[in-house]
């Protein structure tokens, strides 16, 4: 549609048409069955006609009515050239047979049969069942990979008679974003968990109870990288220094809840939680949240909470330092636990 003229359009159908430019379309079956009459001339991938990639070719047959197979027929056959040139008033009688012979070329074996028996009038027509067409998602040279925020695989597209039509919204918009959000990774975690480490499946437990919403949001904003640690505030305000409270190193995401030489007594009892309940301890399970199952619910929202509660500490202490209140992480993490199995009695 790339080389289609708009002109002359209202542009209410202008819009109804350029939406398919949202949408890679493909014919199901090459079969064309009875409906091969009515197969246009014009833009019509499945009967790639090269002479009508003029524009002032296809307006002398515009204008002269021809658009679809059946209008290039009479009386069972092919018309001839010199009709066709005389018809749409050309000079070349050569173009006129260029494309008739590519249009031949391009229709399928079966294509006789059917036309004669459209043309005999034979009562087995019938009309037949549409051709189908599938569409999917016009992607260019986008590709779906792990990490990345934006994906394809759903919802699903095909058989375009078959598909929902929120399916149809939700695609749109993702292919008209798709140059916003191509490059967007789902977290800044897969850096240093590696693109394989996708939290896909694992964070729908992350706001799962027991676990409070602020530990919720907290764990939210770790996944995302969406917290005001020193190197975000340098990179907004370079008088601010980035370096940790705790022992000097730039103070990333990373940093403030894994790499921090502070963190070891907390992250150790982390890792023993995650032997007990979970498959076992790795920074994507402490970070993405562990993997929901059903048969081990149970387990996999006490290690959330567990987990949730050990980031609150973590937090909680990078703040107070310098102010008031413990900065033990492993003490504080103890009291935040106990606190919350009080309020459960
Ligand atoms: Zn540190």
């Amino acid at each position: 549609m790339g080389d289609m003229d708009w002109g002359g359009l209202p542009s209410f159908y202008r819009s109804l048409l350029q939406v398919w430019k949202v949408f890679s379309i493909n014919r199901q079956d090459v079969e064309m069955g009875p409906w091969i009459m009515d197969e246009p001339l014009f833009f019509n991938q499945f009967l790639p006609i090269e002479t009508l990639r003029s524009g002032s070719v296809r307006a002398g047959l515009l204008r002269a009515g021809i658009t679809r197979v059946c209008h290039l027929r009479a009386e069972g056959r092919w018309l001839r050239a010199e009709q066709v040139a005389e018809t749409v008033k050309y000079r070349s009688v050569r173009v006129c047979q260029k494309i008739l012979d590519e249009l031949t070329t391009a229709l399928p074996a079966s294509a006789a049969a059917h036309m004669e028996r459209y043309e005999s009038r034979c009562p087995e027509l019938g009309g037949g069942p549409f051709p189908e067409v599938t569409v999917a998602a016009e992607l260019g040279d986008w590709q779906e990979r792990e990490e990345l925020i934006l994906s394809f695989r759903t919802p699903q597209m095909g058989v375009f008679s078959g598909i929902e039509k929120k399916a149809l919204y939700i695609i749109c918009v993702k292919v008209l974003n798709l140059r916003a959000l191509e490059d967007i990774r789902i977290s800044k975690w897969t850096d240093l968990l590696g693109p394989d480490s996708s939290p896909k499946g694992s964070w729908r437990v992350l706001y799962k109870v027991p676990i409070d919403k602020k530990s919720g949001d907290l764990q939210w904003r770790i996944v995302h990288g969406a917290l005001a640690t020193n190197r975000h505030k340098a990179h907004l305000d370079p008088t601010v220094g980035e370096g940790c409270a705790f022992c000097g190193a730039s103070e990333t995401v990373f940093h403030a809840f894994i790499q921090c030489a502070r963190l070891e007594g907390v992250l150790h009892i982390v890792r023993k939680w995650c032997m007990v309940l979970g498959g076992g301890y790795s920074h994507a399970v402490f970070i993405y949240g562990p993997k929901y199952s059903i048969p081990r619910k149970r387990e996999v929202v006490l290690l959330n909470f567990l987990l949730g509660k050990a980031k609150a500490a973590i937090w909680m202490t990078r703040h107070r330092i310098g102010g008031t209140g413990s900065v033990e992480t492993l003490h504080v993490l103890r009291c935040l636990i106990r606190k919350r199995l009080l309020t459960e009695l």
